[in-house]
């Protein structure tokens, strides 16, 4: 069974192709960072327009990689939530029209079930049940996965997300938008031990996450180093170095002491890390220490860790190949919690 997935919840237009015997059979991305970095974030309008100038071509190319008719695809499975409403409507309207010419089902899928089940694309992908840890620019949650579309929440982050205050940090240290890999390129020359941050909630029995509060102190300590120290540009460069790595590196502490400790009360032994932020590789080193104590922790690729088709294709075939698919009637969700999908 052949799926088409399409991805459009923010500002990376995603195509693939995903057939449930043979794997994945061709990928496409257009990323508009380009187009939003000159505001310095995404602009929904924008974004949306984009979608709507590449969904075509894009859904052309990914036929074309895997030498099949557009008539091979069995099922269209779209991104419906969350995300913003205008760019989640484009690849909604676009699948739905698609499917209907076709006479195929079309079904809605969550954005994060995508990212939870990213690392299924691998050779070596994750056995159920497992802890997913889900790390991405709207989210930071850690998640009991005990089957696809099982998913029980325990424990987020009760501000920013993880990707989020990567971002804002590099933000203020006038790092280019998207900022978390900026912001992890300049900590490779710092000294994290130089300046020293907070470990927001780590001390906390619960799995619960704040990032608000540690980019707060990042940018009050950047300020008072300005303002206070006559510094030279030798100076202010090294501080700016040391400051990324000792952000990135409590934000990595948290990630990894909550993780352990989700794994340690639900007794699993299996820790998937996905989202955007699972790309970061302090964070993957970091992780390195669980699988010393003998845990077993799996990634998406890297190219699968931030928004693509791919994972929305393969957890749209699990679900339509379970025989579930959306009415005809066109509806995204652009609040959407992933625990709603057990109910
Ligand atoms: P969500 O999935 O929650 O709706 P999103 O789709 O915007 O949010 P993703 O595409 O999964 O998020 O991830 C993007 C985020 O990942 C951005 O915040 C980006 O800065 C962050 N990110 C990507 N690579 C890295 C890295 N190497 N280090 C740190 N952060 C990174
Ligand atoms: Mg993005
Ligand atoms: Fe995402």
């Amino acid at each position: 069974m052949i799926t088409l997935g399409i991805e459009s919840s923010c500002d990376e237009t995603g195509l693939a192709l995903y057939c449930s015997e043979r794997g994945l059979l061709a990928n496409a991305l257009f990323s508009q960072v380009d187009l939003h970095a000159l505001y310095g974030g995404v602009v929904p309008e924008l974004a949306s327009r984009d979608h709507v100038r590449r969904l075509v071509p894009l859904t052309r190319q990914v036929c074309q990689e895997a030498g099949i008719p557009i008539t091979a695809i069995d099922g269209v499975a779209y991104t419906a939530g969350p995300g913003l409403a205008g760019a989640l409507l484009t690849g909604a309207m676009m699948a739905r029209g698609l499917a209907w010419a076709l006479q195929r089902p079309a079904l809605g899928v969550h954005h994060l079930e995508g990212h939870v089940l990213a690392p299924m694309l691998e050779p070596d992908a994750p056995e159920f049940p497992f802890v997913c840890l889900l790390v991405s620019g709207g989210h930071t949650q850690l998640i009991h996965v005990a089957a696809p579309g099982q998913y029980e929440l325990l424990g987020e982050s009760v501000d920013d997300a993880a990707g989020e205050a990567f971002d804002k940090t590099a933000k203020m240290l006038g790092l280019s938008y998207p900022g978390g890999p900026a912001l992890s390129r300049l900590a490779e020359s710092g000294d994290a031990s130089q300046v020293k941050l907070p470990r927001p909630m780590l001390d906390r029995p619960d799995l619960d996450f704040s990032f608000s509060g540690l980019k707060t102190a990042a940018i009050t300590r950047y300020k008072a180093f300005m303002a206070t120290e006559p510094a030279s540009t030798v100076a202010i460069d090294a501080f700016r170095a040391n400051l990324a790595a000792s952000f990135e590196q409590a934000v990595v502490d948290v990630l990894i002491g909550k993780s352990r400790r989700a794994l340690a009360k639900t007794g699993l032994s299996r820790l998937v890390i996905s989202g955007g932020v699972s790309a970061n590789s302090q964070l993957r080193k970091a992780a390195d220490e669980l699988t010393a104590e003998g845990y077993r922790v799996f990634y998406p690729r890297l190219e699968f860790c931030t928004d693509n088709g791919a994972m929305i294709a393969l957890a749209g075939a699990q679900r339509l190949q379970r025989g579930e698919s959306t009415d005809l009637a066109v509806s995204v969700k652009p609040r959407w919690p992933l625990d709603s999908l057990m109910a």
